[in-house]
């Protein structure tokens, strides 16, 4: 089904931005008027500097994972780029499935050019000859959009074997995914591109040695890539002044719920809490703040001087995450929401371990029981949901099952959800 027509970028166009610049202004189907906004100019910067010079650029921007897990992203490249071990995979995490994240759509549909020049670069960096750009199935526009660019940048000489004349071959193809949550996952991901269940693998080895088809592959989220290329345009030390020293650049901020102006928001890494709904235009009766979605963690009103960066909300016991910042005003029944969280996590669990696939059932009886009660009496399963959810975060094999107690934790020990 065909999602809303536009996401709102109450920024789109700002030229003093890095990854929304482009966004509202840029043709999205055309590969020239993207050229004649500074389009390739940082794989031109790429091929100039070599695979090891791009590494090196990335690896001094201090650019870390924007999908929510923020592992240094020259890190990972090398990681790759040296495994002996051939051939070597690029793969783009499109499939943006957190409850409250659309940072990505926004970048697929608005700029798609600047993802596919983004992902030459990093394969280029890593020695791939091959990418697959992975979708949330549910984007429709976003495939349509990616689908034609990605022809157009074959037709002109910017993908295929012989890219801008420099020798080196690459191509991307597009998946799409089917509605799991957990095959945004990254391993899941491989299962489900080679044609598998949906289901994670253990860690280590890192798909950085073992990945895709067992072969060495970097997989990054689609705003981690776009980020090289204002990094190779602007340089490193530049790039690197923004935001603070620990967590680089700007940030792409999905700003939803009970603000006048919901939508994707770029700030430098920094920005407090407080100031991002200011220019969301938070409404009065402001209940809760969820950051990082589902497996992130509630904050009160009176927390908004929480600083945007992954060391400042892990200092203050919770997370960013992928940038969801979802607001709650004192209409919203709290402890229904819980429960909406933990039918979320009971349904998209995909069943593979036992603390996960029982834990996550587990949670939701609990809540049921809770809201059934209308909160009275609550200690007891007050005291199991703290049983399940360490046993959940403790054993699951992945980070769904590890962070499905996060939200529920939250709201009891920062909210007071059921007093
Ligand atoms: P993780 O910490 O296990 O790994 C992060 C990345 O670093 C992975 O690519 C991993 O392979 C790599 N890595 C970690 N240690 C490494 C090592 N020693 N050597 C080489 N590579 C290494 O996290 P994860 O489970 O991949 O992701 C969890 C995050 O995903 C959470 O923060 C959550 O917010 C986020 N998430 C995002 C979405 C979304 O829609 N954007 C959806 C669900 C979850
Ligand atoms: Fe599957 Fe949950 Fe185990 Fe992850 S933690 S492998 S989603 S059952």
């Amino acid at each position: 089904e065909e999602p809303p027509a536009a996401l709102a970028v109450p920024q789109a166009g700002d030229p003093s931005l890095l990854l929304l610049r482009r966004v509202g202004v840029v043709d999205p189907a055309s590969l020239d008027d993207y050229r004649a906004h500074d389009g390739y100019a940082a794989l031109r910067r790429a091929f100039a500097l070599g695979p090891a010079g791009v590494i090196r650029e990335v690896t001094d921007s201090g650019l870390v994972g924007r999908g929510g897990a923020a592992f240094p992203t020259g890190r990972k490249w090398q990681a790759t780029a040296s495994q002996p071990d051939r051939p070597h995979y690029l793969v783009c995490n499109a499939d943006e499935s957190e409850p409250g994240t659309f940072k990505d759509r926004v970048i697929m549909e608005g700029d798609p050019y600047a993802l596919i020049e983004a992902m030459t670069i990093a394969a280029y960096a890593i020695g791939a000859h091959r990418g697959f750009l992975y979708l949330r199935g549910e984007y429709p526009r976003a495939l349509r959009r990616l689908e034609h660019a990605v022809a157009q940048a074959r037709a002109r000489g910017f993908l295929g074997d012989d890219i801008l004349g420099q020798g080196f071959a690459f191509d991307i193809e597009i998946r799409r995914g089917a509605g799991a949550y957990i095959c945004g996952e990254e391993t899941a991901l491989f299962n489900s591109v080679e044609g598998y269940r949906g289901e994670p693998r253990a860690k280590p080895p890192f798909p950085v040695e073992k990945g895709l088809f067992g072969k060495p592959t970097v997989e990054n989220n689609v705003e981690t890539l776009v980020n090289v290329v204002p990094i190779l345009t602007m340089g490193a030390p530049a790039y690197a002044a923004l935001g603070t020293g620990t967590s680089t650049g700007p940030k792409l901020f999905c700003v939803s719920g009970s603000v006048a102006r919901p939508g994707v928001y770029e700030l430098p890494f920094g920005a407090t809490l407080g100031e991002l709904l200011t220019l969301a235009g938070v409404r009065d009766g402001l209940r809760a703040v969820l950051l990082g979605g589902a497996a992130g963690g509630f904050v009160r009103p009176d927390e908004l001087g929480i600083p945007l960066t992954f060391e400042g909300t892990r200092e203050a016991g919770t997370t960013l995450g992928s940038g969801v910042v979802l607001a709650f005003d004192d209409t919203v029944p709290l402890p229904r929401l819980l429960l909406r969280i933990a039918e979320f996590f009971r349904d998209e669990s995909c069943g593979q371990c036992v603390p996960c696939r029982v834990g996550t059932v587990r949670q939701e009886e609990a809540l049921h029981r809770i809201v059934a009660r209308t909160g009275a009496d609550a200690a007891g399963d007050i005291a199991l949901l703290r049983e399940v959810g360490r046993a959940m975060r403790d054993a699951s094999i992945c980070g769904l099952g590890q962070t499905a107690w996060n939200a529920v934790e939250s709201a009891i020990d920062r909210l007071g959800a059921y007093e």
